[in-house]
């Protein structure tokens, strides 16, 4: 079965056609077998032992705030302790193991979701606030995830690395595992982001702690569960949800911890890098950042563009999961020839979003949590002092998080609202006299991530493509929805260290090069 397991027969996941008969229904009953389970009490695993503790988190449905999705156990400090030692203890085991059965147990575990992928998508919709398009996207970037790393790991062992053997030797580079990695992910993708993280890490034959963020615990231990029912030997992923301040630095700080995959806000990653950069006692090694952090993300749009299309590109950029996506393209710069006219599609477009929970598949659903609402409404209060809203700039139904998207024109670049990650449906729209000062405009942040030109003049667009700095550019398209090995993902600047998520590349981060020489 491994021998088409390879990277050139690598497809990515279909999503699910909700206009065919019978999906929709299929996955209201999945939606409904999950308010069954909810209130659950749920475990930290470590070694495969069950943990119930006394203080717990509650997770809460954001588009229905009365409704509490699950009870997820804290981890303690000394819990945290017991978790590292466990994963280093494994790790002695785990790295022995070959790569063909490390990557077996991630296609095991991509057949099961994939059969069972209305279940989670169930568990996104109610924990996460997302729609059926949102959701069901987030369950096949996660096997995508899966069946990728799976294979490029297979590709990784076979691959002669370039080596040059001589008359006299016989050379030979490989890559082996590091040690043991604390894995942090977001809540925006808890399922697809976590699921990257730790396969990647634990198919290059790492042992792993898996702390999810708190606000999204019950998918991220679904899909541990799922890991174990794939058949992985306890200790290879340890799941530890909890407090950061309990032990967020603890972990990241200590000398047993060899790697750190974090993916969140600038201000968290820039911290999780210092206190890494300094070596605990007792540390054997300069322990690695993989950080992938905010954005503040843009479409520039020149006169020779299709508007319409560009309309429809910036309000899907802007506004699909609520603004809540590293790619979203939170900027628009327009050239002012046709500034008017594409504003006034914009506007109309989004009139048409309907805001409204996600289980009820609405266009747009709730914000995270009352921070990030809270957040959010108070940079629309920044707004309207330094722009002029033209659609939106107030909550919406008061059941659950819900804000209306929002329209901001005439900002200027250095506004705040065009240089900070409000993370929400806030669109910044801003001028420019012409193609290259828009494209200084797009530049000018501390972020670099994504970015989107449309224009139909192929020279603008061969310099678009030298002079717009981010890690994923996009030409006449959205700015959204990378898809594993066909858009490595990761940013530039403070948005990251680059790691371009979904590429053959990224293992090479959970792994050290080393050469034998063999003399004939
Ligand atoms: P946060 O930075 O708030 O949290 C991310 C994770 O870090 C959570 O699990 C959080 O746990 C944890 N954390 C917080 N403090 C510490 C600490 N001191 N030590 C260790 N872990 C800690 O980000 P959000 O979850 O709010 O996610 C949104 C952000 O993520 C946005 O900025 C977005 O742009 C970015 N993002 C970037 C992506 C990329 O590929 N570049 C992709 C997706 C999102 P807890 O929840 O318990 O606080």
């Amino acid at each position: 079965m491994l021998q088409t397991k390879t990277l050139e027969t690598f497809a990515n996941e279909k999503d699910t056609d909700f206009s065919q008969q019978g999906e929709v229904e299929a996955l209201k009953e999945a939606i409904a077998l999950f308010r069954n389970q909810l209130e659950n009490d749920y475990p930290v695993i470590i070694g495969g032992k069950r943990f119930y503790t006394e203080d717990k988190i509650t997770s809460i449905n954001p588009g229905n705030t009365k409704e509490i999705i699950g009870h997820m156990s804290k981890t303690t400090q000394d819990m945290a302790e017991q978790a590292i030692q466990t994963a280093t203890k494994t790790f002695e085991t785990w790295k022995q193991v070959s790569a063909e059965e490390r990557a077996s147990y991630l296609f095991k575990a991509a057949d099961l979701m994939r059969q069972r992928r209305h279940e989670f998508s169930a568990v996104l919709i109610l924990e996460a606030g997302k729609n059926y398009s949102e959701a069901d996207a987030e369950v096949s970037e996660a096997i995508d995830f899966m069946e990728f790393y799976g294979r490029s790991m297979l590709q990784l062992e076979e691959d002669r690395h370039y080596v040059k053997s001589v008359p006299t030797e016989e050379n030979r580079l490989t890559y082996i595992p590091l040690g043991v990695g604390f894995i942090v992910p977001p809540w925006n993708f808890p399922l697809a982001i976590c699921t990257g993280l730790t396969v990647s890490a634990v198919v290059t034959g790492n042992t792993t702690l898996v702390k999810p963020a708190s606000v999204t615990p019950i998918i991220a231990y679904k899909f541990v569960e799922l890991m174990e029912e794939a058949g992985l030997p306890d200790g290879v992923i340890n799941f530890i949800p909890g407090d950061s301040s309990v032990m967020g630095d603890y972990l990241t700080g200590h000398p047993l911890t060899r790697f750190i995959s974090f993916t969140g806000s600038k201000d968290v990653g820039l911290h999780i890098n210092e206190l890494a950069g300094k070596t605990a006692k007792g540390q054997k090694w300069i322990k690695r950042v993989n950080a992938e952090m905010g954005g503040k993300d843009g479409i520039v749009i020149d006169e020779t563009a299709d508007l319409d299309k560009a309309a429809q590109s910036i309000v899907s950029s802007a506004f699909s999961f609520q603004g809540q996506k590293c790619s979203a393209g939170s900027r628009a710069i327009i050239v002012e020839s046709v500034y008017e006219e594409l504003i006034e599609k914009v506007i109309q477009l989004t009139t048409e979003l309907r805001v409204g929970n996600g289980e009820e598949n609405y266009c747009m659903g709730p914000v995270i949590d009352e921070r990030a609402y809270n957040t959010i409404l108070n940079y629309i209060e920044i707004g309207k002092k330094e722009a002029r809203l033209v659609l939106g700039g107030a909550p919406g139904n008061s059941e659950g998080y819900y804000i209306q998207p929002t329209i901001f024109i005439d900002a200027a670049p250095d506004s705040t609202i065009m240089q900070e990650e409000i993370f929400g449906p806030v669109l910044a729209i801003a001028k420019a006299k012409d193609w290259e000062e828009a494209i200084e405009i797009y530049n000018n942040t501390e972020y670099g991530l994504t970015g989107g030109f449309f224009s139909s003049n192929e020279e603008r667009i061969q310099e678009a493509v030298q002079r717009m700095y981010c890690g994923n550019l996009y030409i006449n398209r959205n700015v959204t929805g990378a898809l594993v090995g066909v858009h490595p993902f990761g940013g530039f600047n403070l948005s990251g260290t680059d790691s371009k998520a979904g590429s053959y590349d990224y293992l090479k981060l959970f792994s050290q090069g080393k050469l034998h020489t063999i003399q004939k």
